[in-house]
């Protein structure tokens, strides 16, 4: 495939708008978030396609905090967004903006408006606003949107919508008394083109103006005059969008100021998760889950804590592409994008979850510690190797033993020998119970010929277990998370997504043993615990207590679906099927 088919249909646009010279370079595109909470995995993939695009084409990127509304904004949410901006890989230094900066701009710009004729204040009741704008209703089968209801106010004189706009910004009237509104057509199909709203006010204190306002801009005036003035020349929106551009349209015109193109895309949603910023805070305030940054949430936060690298999620991001319709992109495409990435950078260690002791009979017990030699990382030869301490007494994992194995159990059982990774092969002479039939503990007996895991004489075992020494390795918590939901689609079938919730999305194991090296690992690091799964050093972790939080196991279900045949034999057969399709 050339380049050029390659290419998605935003690069289609900006490359016609290059050769036209509709826009000459660089190109300029934008993030801009609201400060009313933290950013998802769809934030992400505007992120990275605005991003992508200005480096693409070797433009520039701004971050813009589109803080119009007091009531829900916080500083807060603007340092963290700023934070998980950064992490993902998107600089944006010498390019951040708030659109609270612009609000003289807008203001000056709004009396032009009122000047022309094209802007009143309307002193209607906000219901009154609602009810006469009208609304779309279906008559046999067809939509259709009857025209609304002029406001009394709507001809007002220019000056006296001056005065008043003008005694609105000075504080002198309360929340909603008035509003200044476009003038546009109250019968038009668009009910967004219905005289909306530019203004209101609000006697909130502005994280950035503080009470230097009390009237406060709608996004669709605030929007486009912010993208305006940035210079901004292709301004990326998601689909909901795409019913206000007319409205993007008519006020830049109307100011008669650059006019820069607004492009909408169908935003990002993943089966098993719900993205919405409002949803998401119901999770928090209800205490389903804890905290924003809550390794289920699909939060940057949360997805970080979880041990997502930026890699994996801009490569998901880049596979998912962009396309003008709605979809919903399989969550195990995300978790392969992350194996992928884990795969390659992350060191192994072994440890245990689920311990089942292990007494080697025949390892003197009068013996020191014996230091093995344990890989870091097969991916990765740089990455070097590390010693591991094999004691007489190890533990196992409970489900690497079984007392009456399955004819496809290739594990330890009675009578049967194994390896033990990196160590030496052992068999199992005796199952020790307690008084209610449990089994405790294992009597075996190793092959000291077999030291690193080798075979002494040729012969072979089929199973290799992971291990940790009973007495060198460090206990430790491990938080093993599920899906949020038990549903592809959360709330598609039963109405409400929080019928979906999976009520085992968090098992916590407090009786977990890691090998020793775990203590010198840091916050934030990421291990594969051998045969289990990837690992994250949670921010709770302490050196006495080390917590793991389990980031993705390690079967990868979205490769084995789809990947491409690998024997001649499945070829043939693929070569076959699409021979009889073609
Ligand atoms: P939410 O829909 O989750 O409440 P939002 O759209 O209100 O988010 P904003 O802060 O207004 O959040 O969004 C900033 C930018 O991110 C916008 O350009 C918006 O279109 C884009 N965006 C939001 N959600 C997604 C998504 N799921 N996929 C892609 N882009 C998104
Ligand atoms: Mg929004």
């Amino acid at each position: 495939m050339t380049d050029e088919l390659r290419k998605n249909f935003i690069e289609q646009i900006i490359d016609k708008d290059l050769e036209t010279g509709k826009c000459t370079p660089p190109i300029h595109t934008r993030f801009p978030p609201e400060p009313n909470g933290y950013i998802h995995i769809g934030h992400a993939k505007s992120i990275c396609l605005n991003y992508g695009l200005a480096v693409k084409y070797n433009g520039r990127f701004n971050l813009r905090f589109d803080d119009t509304n007091p009531t829900k904004e916080d500083q807060e949410y603007v340092d963290s967004i700023k934070n998980d901006v950064d992490w993902l890989g998107a600089n944006y230094k010498e390019n951040l903006f708030f659109a609270s900066d612009y609000f003289q701009q807008m203001y000056d710009y709004a009396i032009q408006l009122i000047k022309k004729g094209l802007a009143y204040v309307d002193s209607q009741s906000a219901e009154q606003i609602s009810e006469n704008r009208g609304k779309a209703i279906k008559v046999d089968g067809k939509t259709i949107t009857p025209a609304g209801t002029d406001s009394s106010y709507r001809n007002r004189s220019i000056d006296e919508n001056i005065e008043l706009f003008e005694k609105m910004k000075n504080g002198e009237f309360k929340d909603g008394e008035h509003v200044l509104r476009a003038k546009i057509d109250m019968a038009h199909p668009n009910l967004n083109l219905r005289d909306p709203i530019m203004y209101r006010i609000s006697h909130e204190k502005h994280h950035n103006t503080g009470n230097d306002w009390c009237i406060y801009p709608m996004y669709d005036w605030a929007h486009g005059i912010e993208d305006s003035l940035e210079g901004i020349t292709h301004s990326i929106c998601t689909l909901e969008f795409a019913n206000h551009r007319p409205l993007y349209d008519w006020f830049l015109d109307a100011l008669e100021i650059n006019h820069p193109q607004q492009i909408e895309f169908a935003k990002l949603n993943i089966t098993y998760t719900v993205l919405s910023k409002r949803n998401l805070l119901t999770m928090v305030e209800e205490g389903i889950v804890n905290g924003w940054d809550d390794p289920r949430l699909p939060t940057i936060m949360g997805l970080r804590r979880r041990g997502f690298s930026a890699e994996s999620i801009r490569n998901f991001c880049s596979r998912i592409g962009v396309a003008k319709t709605e979809s919903t992109v399989d969550i195990q495409l995300l978790e392969h994008c992350l194996r992928e990435d884990l795969n390659k950078t992350s060191n192994r260690i072994l440890g245990v979850i689920e311990p089942l002791k292990v007494i080697i009979e025949n390892y003197p017990e009068d013996m020191d510690v014996d230091w093995l030699d344990g890989i870091n990382n097969p991916e990765d030869e740089s990455a070097g190797s590390r010693k591991i301490p094999f004691t007489r007494e190890l533990y196992i994992e409970k489900s690497d033993f079984m007392e009456e194995p399955p004819k496809k159990f290739f594990r330890l059982a009675p009578g049967r020998e194994v390896r033990l990774r990196y160590a030496f092969f052992i068999t199992c002479n005796e199952v020790v119970k307690d008084g209610n039939g449990e089994i405790v503990e294992l009597r075996c007996s190793y092959d000291p010929a077999s030291r690193g895991g080798n075979s002494p004489d040729g012969r072979k075992v089929k199973g290799t277990l992971h291990w940790v020494s009973a007495t060198h390795s460090i206990k430790s918590e491990i938080r093993i998370y599920n899906r949020l939901f038990t549903a592809k689609i959360p709330g598609k079938e039963t109405g409400n997504w929080k019928d979906d919730l999976n009520p085992e999305s968090l098992k916590i194991l407090k009786n977990c043993y890691i090998e020793p090296f775990i203590k010198k690992a840091k916050h934030s690091e990421r291990y594969q615990l051998e045969r289990i799964g990837y690992f994250c050093v949670d921010p709770d972790s302490t050196n006495e207590c080390p917590i793991l939080n389990q980031t993705v196991t390690l079967k990868d279900s979205w490769k084995k679906k789809n990947s491409s045949p690998s024997t001649n034999k499945e070829k043939q057969k693929k070569r076959n099927r699409d021979n009889a399709k073609s």
